[in-house]
């Protein structure tokens, strides 16, 4: 694992609050629902290695990534799980999956040959999960041809059906949409059983689908943000523990007057006589500059303000109301500090973007230490 090197930014990973999580999911789904997690994008930038292992640990038997390279990174960490790529690949991809015992999403009359080609020629079935479009326009085969198109690749010797799935596209915005994608995926389901074809896994629930749409649960989920403790929107019905949180130093305490200007472009002009503590994080390790004189960050408990634009690699705050400071205490960014608490949803709110971008944009820069308390 990285460790905290010279410049002291780094973001905690308490994995203990990831099996509180796991633990909540469980309680809103039938005992029967598989979970398939998904840790693509690092584990959403909270380090694909030690949470998968954290997750396997906890009994969850599949992981849902984006690309090959994220499933291979897996692999080589002695990871055996299913492990399913959710994203597309290429023709000239498919012996990878084969060699590495992965799991593919299918959509595609050429992916599906190519798979069962190379399978063939390697004497080794592989598994695939055949992807419905019914209205995330996205990857996946429209609904409508799906029929068609899952007795075709049902005909393919090598392939094994091993799952069939969906994906929401407004759970957070339009029911009647969410139901209608339900009902359209349902439908399917019935056609592709009465043809006799059975396929074990039925999915189409990501985090908001699992807590809102009972209805989308079938016989497997994939939560993803739900995991990490944030909420996909406000207020869902789900109890969870945010499992990151992002740490830095004071590393410069500067005392000014009043009508000094602080940062690029003078954005912000001190109103009277204060404390600026610069912070050694920016927006090249991921802290939004969007976030420019309107975050707040956590000081011995108290809440204060960014003041002038956030740097690449430095921020500044108004750190006058805090007693006693010095180089050298800490700041927390995202996170608690005594009673005082940001969220990665906040910081989301604040910059006009989600908490997914906030958390998946945490850059190399800044080492993952994990905890387990
Ligand atoms: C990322 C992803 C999920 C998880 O979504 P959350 O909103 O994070 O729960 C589920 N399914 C697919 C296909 C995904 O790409």
């Amino acid at each position: 694992m990285n460790k905290i090197g010279y410049r002291p930014t780094w973001a905690e990973v308490n994995l203990a609050n990831i099996a509180y999580n796991i633990n909540s999911i469980r309680k809103i789904v039938p005992e029967e629902t598989e979970i398939l997690a998904t840790v693509k994008a690092d584990a959403y930038g909270h380090g694909l290695i030690p949470v998968s292992k954290k997750l396997i640990s906890l009994g969850i038997k599949y992981l849902g990534v984006a690309s090959i390279d994220e499933a291979i990174t897996l692999r080589h960490a002695g990871i055996k799980s299913s492990i399913l790529v959710l994203g597309g690949i290429f023709l000239k991809d498919c012996p990878a999956i084969i060699d590495y015992g992965l799991a593919q999403t299918v959509f595609s009359e050429e992916i599906a040959a190519g798979l069962n080609a190379q399978a063939s020629k390697k004497r080794k079935p592989v598994k695939i999960h055949i992807k419905i479009d019914t209205g995330m326009g996205r990857i996946g085969i429209w609904h409508k041809d799906a029929l068609t198109f899952v007795k075709a690749v049902n005909k393919l010797a090598y392939l094994k059906i091993e799952g069939i799935f969906t994906h929401l596209s407004s759970a957070d915005s339009d029911a009647d949409f969410t139901r209608r994608q339900i009902s359209l995926f349902k439908e399917l389901l019935k056609k592709i059983d009465c043809c006799g074809i059975s396929i074990p896994l039925k999915h189409a629930a990501n985090s908001l689908g699992m807590v809102n749409f009972k209805s989308s649960h079938f016989n497997l989920i994939r939560p993803g943000i739900v995991i990490y403790g944030l909420y996909p929107q406000r207020a869902l019905n789900i109890k969870i523990k945010p499992v990151l949180s992002l740490k830095t130093k004071v590393v410069y305490l500067k005392k000014v007057p009043g009508g000094r200007s602080i940062s690029y472009n003078k954005t912000y002009v001190t109103k009277r006589k204060t404390v600026i503590a610069v912070l050694p994080v920016g927006y090249g390790d991921g802290y939004p500059r969007a976030l420019s004189n309107k975050a707040e960050v956590i000081i011995k408990g108290r809440r204060v303000k960014v003041v002038g634009r956030v740097c690449m690699d430095q921020t500044m705050v108004d750190a006058g109301s805090v007693k006693n400071l010095s180089v050298g205490d800490e700041v927390t960014l995202i996170g608690q500090d005594k009673n005082s608490f940001v969220s990665a949803e906040e910081l989301a709110a604040l910059s006009d973007t989600i908490c997914y971008e906030i958390v998946c944009g945490l850059g190399n820069r800044i080492p993952r230490v994990y905890l387990n308390k």
